[in-house]
């Protein structure tokens, strides 16, 4: 059977990035009937420093942003990676098959590292075998993600055949990645060539799902274009990154595809389509927000259904953890 499992780091607030790559997608796995298992991974958030009080209080609030979009608790497994301690530990044991010259290769790593790659954290270079760890944990079968994890999750594949390989079994399932619908590489509204990131410095790149109205309005009239207008059809869009980024946008947020959007507007300029794209975001994300903080209000509600899904986590994860262990021959006597 499918068994999907995805995760979102409580590194900064939620984008429409994540919305639409990840949460959106999450809880239309779950409602296909899907079992599904998403993490809030505060593991991977620390390989960059995160001040302790503020990443207590992100993770909370991630977790209200899984509820507000529909995530079900008691349909879906909802925790925190922390609380599953067979994360770790598979990690560990992926460390050990996973090699160095695979993990050079990736290029978030790059990107997140900078220039002086050799003051980046263990952690940080660790990461995919870590997050291969989240998903095998489960014998996930599908993980739908954003495209900039496409890299990372043939790194899982490989790490599982490599696994089975090495001890001649057929233990670990490989993965399908599921990187699907319009805005599966949601851009920064500054830079097209850059993906909208919750971690991105500047605050004007992306929309919060927590920002209000006004600002959202703002963000998307003042999000960089050019000056032509929309073109009929999508080979239009080709060397326009900005242009296509806001059509993908409104495509995934009205359940259309970018076709249907430009059939629509094209020939029209941005002064008409950026309003009702403002317009659209602001009816599809004010509802959300507004939950999320009804949801905050509650932080021990919060707390308690992260520990009632870690519960039911680990007791999918640690037969499976022990099971590895078996297999690696590391002496089990207690
Ligand atoms: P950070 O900048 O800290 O890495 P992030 O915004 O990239 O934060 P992640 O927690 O790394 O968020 O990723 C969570 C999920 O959101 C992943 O499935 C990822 O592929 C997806 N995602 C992140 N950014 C985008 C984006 N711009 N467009 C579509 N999906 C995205
Ligand atoms: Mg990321």
């Amino acid at each position: 059977p499918q068994r999907v499992f995805s995760g979102i780091q409580p590194s900064g607030g939620l984008t429409l990035g994540n919305y639409l790559g990840a949460l959106k997608r999450f809880a239309t796995a779950q409602d296909a009937g899907i079992q599904t298992i998403y993490c809030m991974v505060d593991l991977h958030a620390i390989t960059v420093w995160q001040d302790p009080e503020n990443l207590r209080r992100a993770t909370r609030e991630l977790a209200a942003g899984f509820l507000a979009s529909g995530i079900d608790p008691t349909r879906s497994i909802l925790f925190n990676q922390s609380q599953v301690s067979a994360h770790a530990e598979l990690a560990w044991v992926f460390n050990c098959v996973a090699r160095m010259g695979w993990l050079q290769r990736m290029t978030q790593f790059k990107d997140k590292a900078g220039k002086n790659s050799q003051n980046a954290s263990v952690g940080l270079f660790a990461y995919p075998a870590l997050m291969a760890a989240d998903i095998m944990a489960y014998h996930a079968t599908h993980v739908p993600v954003g495209e900039d994890q496409k890299q990372h999750l043939e790194l899982t594949r490989d790490i599982a055949i490599k696994f089975n390989n090495d001890f001649g079994v057929d233990f670990f399932p490989i993965v399908e990645p599921v990187i699907e619908g319009a805005a599966t590489r949601v851009m920064s509204l500054r830079d097209g060539t850059k993906k909208m990131s919750k971690s991105d410095p500047s605050d004007q790149s992306r929309i919060n799902l927590t920002d209000n109205a006004d600002t959202i309005s703002t963000k998307i009239r003042k999000a960089r274009t050019d000056a032509e207008p929309l073109p009929e059809s999508l080979e239009g869009l080709d060397g326009r990154a900005e242009a296509r980024n806001l059509v993908n946008i409104y495509a995934a947020l009205a359940d259309l595809t970018p076709a249907q959007v430009l059939a629509q507007y094209g020939g029209q300029g941005f002064g008409a389509f950026k309003p009702a794209l403002a317009d659209l975001a602001v009816d599809k994300l004010s509802p959300i927000s507004a939950e999320m903080t009804r949801f905050m209000q509650d932080p021990a509600e919060i707390d308690r259904i992260l520990g009632d899904g870690a519960d039911r986590a680990d007791a999918i994860a640690s037969p499976i953890l022990d099971q590895t262990y078996d297999i690696v021959g590391l002496l089990r006597s207690r």
